[in-house]
């Protein structure tokens, strides 16, 4: 016969089966991509069509990582399935030469539909609309909205793209300090050299205007973003437009040869 200890026992080892069991299934539900995900990344990504069948499965690893590690959410906006790939891609994209690169300033994405207003904190907020990376009490959170999402990686023709945008921001503050040094990725021995360049592309711009955006000029900071928008969108006319800050970019980012 049972005693009553064994009953106890054994009802505590089918509800930790039950649990067990549970969680498994709540993880997987998170960590898939969507059964179509070769053809969103396909259709709407050109760096991933770009890449040799080995770098697209890599590619295809990291998106799925980072989307198994940071909660994406909708505020008045319903995340698609393509939102949730183009936000991976955005992640993955600047540092797809850095291997094991992590994003451990970024727990969750917030997306919204639209504008959003600057009742909450703004401390580095884009363009007004466009999106953010917190600070404060909205640590570890990015914020970016659909509308502006989606127009980067369908406008494949101009320098554009948020979700880079907002990535680099993170990329930037991996050091501790967003200033647009990423000390992290960039040798010691070139970061004056980077430094200057900013600066003297930043003068150049407020004189003369430029192709690059405009607002980018604002300071080191959106500098930093804004050129790595065209590094990653255009490379080959910032190449033959700005070809040391190309260079300095290759270096930054690992894609020289
Ligand atoms: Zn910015």
């Amino acid at each position: 016969m049972l005693t009553i200890w064994q009953a106890l026992i054994g009802f505590g080892l089918i509800v930790l089966i039950i649990l067990f069991v549970f969680r498994i299934s709540v993880v997987r539900d998170i960590i898939l991509l969507p059964e179509n995900y070769k053809e969103l990344l396909t259709d709407y990504i050109k760096f991933y069509r770009q890449l040799n069948e080995e770098e697209k499965l890599s590619f295809e690893k990291r998106v799925e990582h980072f989307l198994s590690a940071v909660k994406i959410t909708g505020v008045n906006a319903v995340v698609e399935d393509l939102d949730r790939i183009l936000i991976g891609s955005g992640a993955i994209i600047p540092v797809f030469r850095i291997p094991d690169w992590q994003y451990i300033n970024l727990h969750e994405v917030l997306v919204y539909p639209g504008a959003f207003n600057k009742d909450f904190d703004q401390v580095g907020s884009d363009r007004p609309i466009a999106g953010m990376v917190g600070n404060g009490p909205m640590q570890n959170v990015m914020i970016i909205t659909k509308w502006q999402l989606r127009q980067g990686f369908i406008n494949e023709q101009d320098t554009h793209n948020t979700a880079i945008h907002e990535f680099v921001h993170l990329i930037d503050k991996m050091d501790g300090t967003m200033d647009g040094v990423p000390e992290i990725l960039l040798e010691r021995k070139y970061l004056n050299q980077w430094k200057n360049i900013i600066d003297t592309t930043i003068g150049q711009m407020k004189l003369h205007g430029s192709d690059i955006n405009m607002y980018g000029a604002t300071s080191p900071v959106e500098f930093f973003a804004v050129i790595s928008e065209y590094f990653f969108e255009q490379p080959g006319l910032l190449k033959t437009n700005h070809p040391a800050l190309y260079e300095m970019l290759g270096r930054i980012y690992k894609t020289m040869e």
